[in-house]
């Protein structure tokens, strides 16, 4: 019987159904989950207070959730 040499112990190289591709180092793996919103900034016409709705639908009819005035807002935003 052959003797082992510390070689042939080592796992195989090359990636089969049975063995995963070799894993990226702990610093470069990806772990988490990330994703971009808009933020749309509104301010009441009339308590002049402010709200903000991420990924605002494209509408110009607004309630203020402080006061509950319905606002109206031009199509562009006057500020960005
Ligand atoms: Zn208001």
């Amino acid at each position: 019987m052959p003797r082992q040499t510390h070689a042939s112990r080592r796992k195989p190289t090359l990636p089969s159904a049975e063995t995963p591709v070799k894993r990226k180092p702990r610093a470069e793996r990806v772990t988490g989950l990330r994703s971009v919103e808009t933020l749309v900034h509104f301010q009441c016409g009339d308590c002049r207070k402010w709200w903000s709705i991420g990924d605002a639908p494209a509408r110009n009819v607004w309630y203020c959730p402080w006061c509950g005035r319905q606002n109206r807002f031009a199509a562009a935003p006057e500020r960005t």
